[in-house]
């Protein structure tokens, strides 16, 4: 039977924005040493904001909006941020066919044209000769019929308080914080630093996110959670002996996979749920 101070725990959990999914896991919090976070969404806001538009051979509301009729099917936070800065309303009508690749970007056939709008290795593996950005923030490139249409930067912020729960972490058990991003290193590596995480791993596929998780699991005493908001990360949550979703911001199927929410998307209820687990413990023993 479970303890009746544990339902105090859970109880004392979602009064703080905290949804422990049972006692179990309230138990397994308590004993977390590594913490893996999925970088978009969960230690930043997934709020972009689109900072500069560098179109090539048309105009720069051109290429925005051959951007925006693209990523018009997408919740993705990128597209979300283009159809933001485009403003205008999309004719759906206008779109035939669009196709989303995990970790890369889109692939669209509007008015019979095809359109690609993703990050370096999307127009790598479609062979299409760009040009590359030098700026640090995440780059969406367009190509157009299979040439260079241009790029557009966008910029993403730090949540306020993720610099807190890295350090907040380290005070309640947890050795060993990492990041895993399917953005680029120059974007990963800021993120990293300005948090004072201790390792980032970058430009990772889901595929690659999973293999990473397996070899942390590996190497890690105590438990591992991983905290995501779900897009592009389900397989790695579910992989984690803790599984926290971000219950604002993340997607249904995370929210259902995950054994912990955080309702209120800040990284620094974590190390809130580690106390309030770890006190419940002492409370039973
Ligand atoms: P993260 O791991 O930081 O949560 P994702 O795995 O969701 O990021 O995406 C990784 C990268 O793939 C993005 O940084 C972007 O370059 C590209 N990408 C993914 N989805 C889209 C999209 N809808 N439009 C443009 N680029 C995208
Ligand atoms: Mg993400």
């Amino acid at each position: 039977s479970v303890p009746l101070s544990f339902f105090g725990g859970i109880g004392g959990a979602s009064k703080c924005g905290i949804l422990i999914k049972g006692s179990n896991y309230l138990e397994a919090l308590a004993k977390t040493e590594t913490v893996v976070f999925d970088k978009t969404g969960t230690l930043t806001k997934g709020n972009f904001a689109v900072s500069g538009i560098y179109p090539q051979g048309m105009t720069r509301e051109e290429l925005l909006e051959l951007a925006a009729y693209a990523e018009n099917d997408s919740s993705h936070p990128i597209s979300r941020s283009i159809r933001a800065a485009y403003g205008k309303k999309i004719e759906p009508s206008r779109i035939q066919a669009v196709t989303e690749v995990a970790g890369h970007g889109i692939k669209a056939q509007v008015e019979g044209k095809m359109i690609l709008a993703g990050n370096a290795k999307l127009m790598e593996q479609e062979q299409v000769a760009f040009e590359p950005l030098d700026q640090a923030g995440t780059i969406v490139y367009l190509a157009l019929d299979g040439n260079f249409a241009g790029a557009i930067l966008i910029e993403d912020e730090i949540k306020p308080d993720a610099a807190f729960a890295i350090r907040d972490l380290k005070t309640c058990g947890v050795h060993n914080t990492v990041m895993l991003t399917g953005d680029s290193k120059a974007v990963g590596q800021k993120v990293a630093s300005a948090l004072g995480i201790d390792a980032a791993y970058t430009e990772l596929l889901p595929a690659d996110k999973v293999e990473n998780m397996e070899a942390l699991l590996k190497h890690t005493q105590g438990n591992l959670a991983y905290v995501g908001d779900g897009i592009n990360d389900a397989p790695v949550l579910a992989r984690a002996d803790i599984g926290i979703a971000m219950g604002g911001l993340g997607s249904d199927a995370a929210i259902e996979a995950a054994d912990v929410v955080i309702m209120t998307d800040e990284p620094s209820k974590l190390p809130t749920a580690m106390r309030i687990s770890k006190k419940t413990l002492r409370i039973v023993r």
